[in-house]
Protein backbone atom coordinates (compact mmCIF):
# COMPACT_ATOMS: atom_id res chain seq x y z
CA UNK A 1 0.00 0.00 0.00
CA UNK A 2 1.09 3.77 -0.95
CA UNK A 3 2.84 5.47 2.12
CA UNK A 4 0.46 9.21 3.02
CA UNK A 5 1.44 12.42 3.16
CA UNK A 6 -0.88 15.06 4.78
CA UNK A 7 0.03 18.78 3.87
CA UNK A 8 -1.23 21.19 6.80
CA UNK A 9 -2.00 24.08 4.97
CA UNK A 10 -3.16 27.31 7.56
CA UNK A 11 -5.20 29.92 5.67
CA UNK A 12 -6.65 33.61 7.30
CA UNK A 13 -7.97 35.51 4.21
CA UNK A 14 -6.79 33.55 1.11
CA UNK A 15 -8.86 33.56 -1.79
CA UNK A 16 -6.56 35.25 -3.64
CA UNK A 17 -3.71 32.85 -3.36
CA UNK A 18 -5.77 29.72 -2.96
CA UNK A 19 -6.21 28.64 -6.77
CA UNK A 20 -2.62 29.30 -7.55
CA UNK A 21 -2.03 26.76 -4.24
CA UNK A 22 -4.08 24.40 -5.20
CA UNK A 23 -2.79 24.66 -8.67
CA UNK A 24 0.90 23.61 -6.93
CA UNK A 25 -0.17 20.95 -4.98
CA UNK A 26 -1.56 19.09 -7.90
CA UNK A 27 1.95 19.24 -9.54
CA UNK A 28 3.62 18.42 -6.90
CA UNK A 29 1.30 15.56 -5.84
CA UNK A 30 2.06 14.32 -9.82
CA UNK A 31 5.73 14.23 -8.74
CA UNK A 32 5.16 12.51 -5.80
CA UNK A 33 3.78 9.23 -7.63
CA UNK A 34 4.36 6.67 -4.94
CA UNK A 35 2.74 9.09 -2.30
CA UNK A 36 -0.98 9.39 -1.69
CA UNK A 37 -0.74 13.21 -1.44
CA UNK A 38 -3.18 14.78 0.94
CA UNK A 39 -3.87 18.54 1.70
CA UNK A 40 -5.92 19.29 4.86
CA UNK A 41 -6.51 23.16 4.91
CA UNK A 42 -7.31 24.75 8.31
CA UNK A 43 -9.17 27.75 7.51
CA UNK A 44 -8.16 30.42 10.78
CA UNK A 45 -11.97 32.33 10.73
CA UNK A 46 -11.34 33.56 7.80
CA UNK A 47 -13.72 36.52 6.74
CA UNK A 48 -13.34 36.33 3.25
CA UNK A 49 -14.09 33.42 0.66
CA UNK A 50 -11.51 30.70 1.98
CA UNK A 51 -13.68 28.42 3.33
CA UNK A 52 -16.01 28.10 0.45
CA UNK A 53 -13.27 27.94 -1.82
CA UNK A 54 -11.88 24.80 0.21
CA UNK A 55 -15.20 23.27 -0.13
CA UNK A 56 -15.31 23.35 -3.89
CA UNK A 57 -12.55 22.30 -3.94
CA UNK A 58 -12.88 18.88 -1.66
CA UNK A 59 -16.05 18.14 -3.52
CA UNK A 60 -14.33 17.77 -6.49
CA UNK A 61 -11.23 16.25 -5.04
CA UNK A 62 -11.06 13.75 -2.08
CA UNK A 63 -7.60 14.27 -1.33
CA UNK A 64 -8.56 17.61 0.17
CA UNK A 65 -9.85 17.83 3.64
CA UNK A 66 -10.56 21.14 5.66
CA UNK A 67 -11.21 22.31 9.34
CA UNK A 68 -12.46 25.45 9.56
CA UNK A 69 -12.04 27.24 13.37
CA UNK A 70 -15.26 29.00 14.44
CA UNK A 71 -12.94 32.55 14.68
CA UNK A 72 -9.52 33.28 13.84
CA UNK A 73 -7.11 31.75 16.48
CA UNK A 74 -3.93 32.73 15.23
CA UNK A 75 -1.48 30.71 13.26
CA UNK A 76 -0.45 28.64 16.04
CA UNK A 77 -3.21 27.13 16.91
CA UNK A 78 -3.87 26.70 13.21
CA UNK A 79 -0.78 24.29 13.30
CA UNK A 80 -1.55 22.69 16.44
CA UNK A 81 -5.68 21.85 14.95
CA UNK A 82 -3.48 20.25 11.75
CA UNK A 83 -1.44 18.43 13.32
CA UNK A 84 -3.89 16.56 15.61
CA UNK A 85 -6.29 15.96 12.55
CA UNK A 86 -3.49 14.73 10.42
CA UNK A 87 -3.23 11.24 9.40
CA UNK A 88 -1.02 10.66 6.79
CA UNK A 89 2.48 8.72 7.75
CA UNK A 90 4.37 12.21 7.27
CA UNK A 91 3.06 15.37 7.92
CA UNK A 92 4.06 18.62 6.07
CA UNK A 93 3.24 22.43 7.71
CA UNK A 94 3.05 24.37 4.69
CA UNK A 95 1.96 28.19 4.19
CA UNK A 96 -1.10 28.74 1.39
CA UNK A 97 0.91 31.84 -0.07
CA UNK A 98 3.51 29.52 -2.04
CA UNK A 99 5.93 30.91 0.05
CA UNK A 100 7.34 27.80 1.04
CA UNK A 101 8.08 25.80 -2.60
CA UNK A 102 5.95 22.51 -2.82
CA UNK A 103 9.19 22.25 -5.16
CA UNK A 104 10.97 21.18 -2.07
CA UNK A 105 8.33 18.50 -1.12
CA UNK A 106 10.43 15.49 -2.65
CA UNK A 107 14.02 16.25 -1.44
CA UNK A 108 12.18 16.72 2.80
CA UNK A 109 10.76 13.51 2.06
CA UNK A 110 13.78 11.84 0.87
CA UNK A 111 15.73 13.18 3.90
CA UNK A 112 12.90 11.43 6.03
CA UNK A 113 12.77 8.02 4.23
CA UNK A 114 15.81 7.59 3.21
CA UNK A 115 18.70 9.71 5.05
CA UNK A 116 17.36 8.29 8.72
CA UNK A 117 16.08 12.00 9.66
CA UNK A 118 13.24 12.59 11.70
CA UNK A 119 12.03 16.03 9.94
CA UNK A 120 13.31 17.70 7.04
CA UNK A 121 12.78 21.83 7.99
CA UNK A 122 13.83 24.91 5.95
CA UNK A 123 15.11 28.34 6.06
CA UNK A 124 15.30 31.07 4.10
CA UNK A 125 19.22 32.43 3.43
CA UNK A 126 17.57 35.68 2.05
CA UNK A 127 15.24 38.16 2.95
CA UNK A 128 14.85 39.63 -0.22
CA UNK A 129 11.71 41.35 -0.86
CA UNK A 130 11.11 42.07 2.87
CA UNK A 131 11.13 45.57 4.52
CA UNK A 132 15.15 46.16 5.79
CA UNK A 133 13.67 47.38 9.20
CA UNK A 134 11.67 43.47 9.65
CA UNK A 135 14.73 41.86 8.29
CA UNK A 136 17.49 44.02 11.04
CA UNK A 137 14.87 42.93 13.66
CA UNK A 138 14.16 39.62 13.30
CA UNK A 139 18.27 39.36 13.18
CA UNK A 140 18.69 40.58 16.46
CA UNK A 141 15.65 38.69 17.53
CA UNK A 142 17.18 35.58 16.60
CA UNK A 143 20.85 36.59 18.00
CA UNK A 144 19.02 37.44 21.54
CA UNK A 145 17.09 34.33 21.59
CA UNK A 146 19.97 31.96 20.82
CA UNK A 147 21.86 33.90 23.42
CA UNK A 148 19.42 33.91 26.55
CA UNK A 149 17.36 30.30 25.33
CA UNK A 150 18.11 26.98 25.81
CA UNK A 151 16.66 25.95 23.09
CA UNK A 152 18.06 26.29 19.36
CA UNK A 153 16.18 28.20 17.33
CA UNK A 154 17.26 28.94 13.79
CA UNK A 155 17.72 32.00 12.27
CA UNK A 156 15.42 32.08 8.87
CA UNK A 157 13.74 29.11 9.56
CA UNK A 158 10.57 29.03 8.49
CA UNK A 159 7.41 26.58 9.90
CA UNK A 160 7.72 24.70 6.49
CA UNK A 161 8.61 21.40 7.44
CA UNK A 162 7.66 17.79 7.08
CA UNK A 163 8.17 15.33 9.97
CA UNK A 164 7.61 11.84 11.18
CA UNK A 165 4.44 10.21 13.00
CA UNK A 166 6.94 10.07 15.92
CA UNK A 167 7.85 13.71 15.76
CA UNK A 168 4.61 15.09 15.19
CA UNK A 169 3.43 13.06 18.40
CA UNK A 170 6.20 14.77 20.52
CA UNK A 171 4.86 18.33 19.20
CA UNK A 172 1.31 17.06 20.25
CA UNK A 173 2.35 16.35 23.61
CA UNK A 174 3.67 20.04 24.11
CA UNK A 175 -0.25 21.14 24.62
CA UNK A 176 0.76 24.44 26.33
CA UNK A 177 -1.63 28.01 25.20
CA UNK A 178 0.88 30.06 24.41
CA UNK A 179 2.53 28.24 21.49
CA UNK A 180 5.68 29.10 19.74
CA UNK A 181 6.23 26.32 17.09
CA UNK A 182 9.98 27.62 16.15
CA UNK A 183 11.06 27.54 20.24
CA UNK A 184 8.62 23.81 20.26
CA UNK A 185 10.14 22.21 16.92
CA UNK A 186 13.63 22.50 18.57
CA UNK A 187 12.84 21.69 22.00
CA UNK A 188 11.53 18.41 20.98
CA UNK A 189 15.07 17.23 19.85
CA UNK A 190 15.16 14.18 17.37
CA UNK A 191 17.24 14.34 14.17
CA UNK A 192 16.24 17.70 11.48
CA UNK A 193 17.99 18.30 8.32
CA UNK A 194 17.85 21.77 7.05
CA UNK A 195 17.22 22.89 3.77
CA UNK A 196 18.25 25.88 2.77
CA UNK A 197 16.92 27.99 0.29
CA UNK A 198 15.87 31.59 -1.18
CA UNK A 199 13.43 33.63 -0.38
CA UNK A 200 9.85 33.50 -2.57
CA UNK A 201 7.65 36.47 -2.41
CA UNK A 202 3.54 36.01 -1.56
CA UNK A 203 2.31 35.20 -4.60
CA UNK A 204 -1.01 36.54 -3.99
CA UNK A 205 -2.57 38.73 -1.14
CA UNK A 206 -1.50 40.49 1.64
CA UNK A 207 0.57 39.26 4.69
CA UNK A 208 -0.97 38.58 7.73
CA UNK A 209 1.53 39.81 10.10
CA UNK A 210 1.85 43.22 10.90
CA UNK A 211 5.37 44.90 12.67
CA UNK A 212 3.32 45.22 15.87
CA UNK A 213 1.80 41.22 15.41
CA UNK A 214 5.64 40.05 15.09
CA UNK A 215 6.88 42.14 18.22
CA UNK A 216 3.99 40.32 20.08
CA UNK A 217 4.92 37.20 18.83
CA UNK A 218 8.67 37.48 19.57
CA UNK A 219 7.80 38.06 23.07
CA UNK A 220 5.90 35.59 23.19
CA UNK A 221 8.95 33.47 22.25
CA UNK A 222 11.13 34.62 24.26
CA UNK A 223 8.52 34.31 27.15
CA UNK A 224 7.71 30.48 26.15
CA UNK A 225 11.48 29.48 26.17
CA UNK A 226 13.50 31.78 28.26
CA UNK A 227 13.55 32.92 31.84
CA UNK A 228 16.76 34.66 31.57
CA UNK A 229 14.86 38.14 31.91
CA UNK A 230 13.40 36.57 35.69
CA UNK A 231 17.00 36.60 36.54
CA UNK A 232 18.18 39.68 34.73
CA UNK A 233 15.30 41.38 37.18
CA UNK A 234 17.42 39.51 39.83
CA UNK A 235 20.43 41.37 39.06
CA UNK A 236 19.28 44.24 38.13
CA UNK A 237 17.90 44.25 42.12
CA UNK A 238 21.28 44.07 42.85
CA UNK A 239 23.12 46.19 40.71
CA UNK A 240 21.18 48.82 42.49
CA UNK A 241 21.55 48.04 45.99
CA UNK A 242 25.18 47.90 45.39
CA UNK A 243 25.27 51.03 43.99
CA UNK A 244 22.96 52.65 46.29
CA UNK A 245 25.25 51.60 49.00
CA UNK A 246 28.42 52.76 47.59
CA UNK A 247 26.26 56.79 47.33
CA UNK A 248 25.42 56.14 50.74
CA UNK A 249 28.86 55.40 51.97
CA UNK A 250 30.02 58.24 49.78
CA UNK A 251 27.42 61.00 51.13
CA UNK A 252 28.12 59.83 54.65
CA UNK A 253 31.87 60.16 54.69
CA UNK A 254 30.83 63.60 52.50
CA UNK A 255 28.90 64.74 55.65
CA UNK A 256 31.47 63.91 57.99
CA UNK A 257 33.95 65.52 56.55
CA UNK A 258 32.44 68.54 55.05
CA UNK A 259 29.48 69.44 56.91
CA UNK A 260 25.79 69.16 55.19
CA UNK A 261 25.84 71.83 52.55
CA UNK A 262 22.33 72.24 50.93
CA UNK A 263 21.55 69.15 49.39
CA UNK A 264 20.51 68.75 45.58
CA UNK A 265 17.48 68.37 44.92
CA UNK A 266 17.16 67.70 41.04
CA UNK A 267 19.47 64.68 41.60
CA UNK A 268 17.39 63.65 44.24
CA UNK A 269 14.32 63.64 41.75
CA UNK A 270 16.48 62.03 39.26
CA UNK A 271 17.70 59.37 41.50
CA UNK A 272 14.13 58.50 42.47
CA UNK A 273 12.26 58.88 38.74
CA UNK A 274 15.37 56.01 37.43
CA UNK A 275 14.59 53.76 40.19
CA UNK A 276 11.03 54.22 39.90
CA UNK A 277 11.68 53.15 35.96
CA UNK A 278 13.49 50.15 36.55
CA UNK A 279 11.14 49.13 39.29
CA UNK A 280 7.99 49.33 36.97
CA UNK A 281 10.21 47.70 34.45
CA UNK A 282 10.94 44.84 36.57
CA UNK A 283 7.32 44.20 37.20
CA UNK A 284 6.41 44.52 33.59
CA UNK A 285 8.56 41.77 33.18
CA UNK A 286 7.35 39.38 36.34
CA UNK A 287 3.94 40.91 35.25
CA UNK A 288 4.55 39.06 31.37
CA UNK A 289 5.48 35.95 32.62
CA UNK A 290 2.58 35.72 35.13
CA UNK A 291 -0.09 36.59 32.45
CA UNK A 292 1.04 33.76 30.55
CA UNK A 293 0.96 31.56 33.52
CA UNK A 294 -2.80 32.42 34.03
CA UNK A 295 -3.90 31.71 30.15
CA UNK A 296 -2.00 28.76 31.06
CA UNK A 297 -4.02 27.51 34.07
CA UNK A 298 -7.24 28.58 32.54
CA UNK A 299 -6.67 25.66 30.27
CA UNK A 300 -8.93 27.26 27.35
CA UNK A 301 -9.14 24.79 23.98
CA UNK A 302 -6.22 25.79 21.80
CA UNK A 303 -9.19 26.11 18.98
CA UNK A 304 -12.70 25.21 18.43
CA UNK A 305 -13.43 23.74 15.36
CA UNK A 306 -17.04 25.01 13.78
CA UNK A 307 -16.95 23.01 10.37
CA UNK A 308 -14.93 20.12 8.90
CA UNK A 309 -15.15 17.01 6.74
CA UNK A 310 -12.64 15.19 8.75
CA UNK A 311 -14.90 12.18 9.93
CA UNK A 312 -13.60 11.37 13.37
CA UNK A 313 -12.32 14.79 14.58
CA UNK A 314 -10.48 15.17 18.03
CA UNK A 315 -11.82 18.43 19.70
CA UNK A 316 -8.71 19.56 21.34
N1 LIG B 1 -2.19 32.66 8.97
C1 LIG B 1 -3.16 32.06 9.76
N2 LIG B 1 -3.72 32.79 10.79
C2 LIG B 1 -3.36 34.09 11.05
C3 LIG B 1 -2.35 34.66 10.24
C4 LIG B 1 -1.80 33.93 9.22
O1 LIG B 1 -3.51 30.89 9.57
O2 LIG B 1 -3.92 34.68 11.97
C5 LIG B 1 -1.59 31.88 7.86
C6 LIG B 1 -1.67 32.54 6.50
O3 LIG B 1 -2.89 32.26 5.85
C7 LIG B 1 -0.49 31.93 5.77
C8 LIG B 1 0.52 31.70 6.88
O4 LIG B 1 -0.21 31.73 8.11
O5 LIG B 1 -0.80 30.69 5.17
C9 LIG B 1 1.62 32.74 6.87
O6 LIG B 1 1.09 34.04 6.90
P1 LIG B 1 1.68 35.23 6.03
O7 LIG B 1 2.09 34.73 4.69
O8 LIG B 1 0.70 36.34 6.07
O9 LIG B 1 2.97 35.59 6.87
P2 LIG B 1 4.42 35.99 6.32
O10 LIG B 1 4.80 34.96 5.30
O11 LIG B 1 4.27 37.35 5.74
O12 LIG B 1 5.29 35.96 7.54
MG1 LIG C 1 3.81 34.51 3.76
Amino acid sequence: MKRSVTLVVPCYNEEEVLPLFYQEYCKVAEQLQEYVVEVLFVDDGSKDRTIELVKEMAEKDERVKYLSFSRNFGKEAAIYAGLKNADGDYVAIMDADLQDPPALLPEMLHAVTEEGYDSAATRRVTRKGEPPVRSFFARCFYRLMNKISTTEIMDGARDYRLMTRQFKDAILQMSEYNRFSKGIFGWVGFKTKWIEFENVERQAGETKWSFWKLLVYSVEGIIGFSTVPLALVSVIGLLVCFIAFVFLVVILVKTLCFGDPVAGWPSMACIILLLGGIQLFCMGILGMYLSKTYLETKKRPIYICGETNILETNES
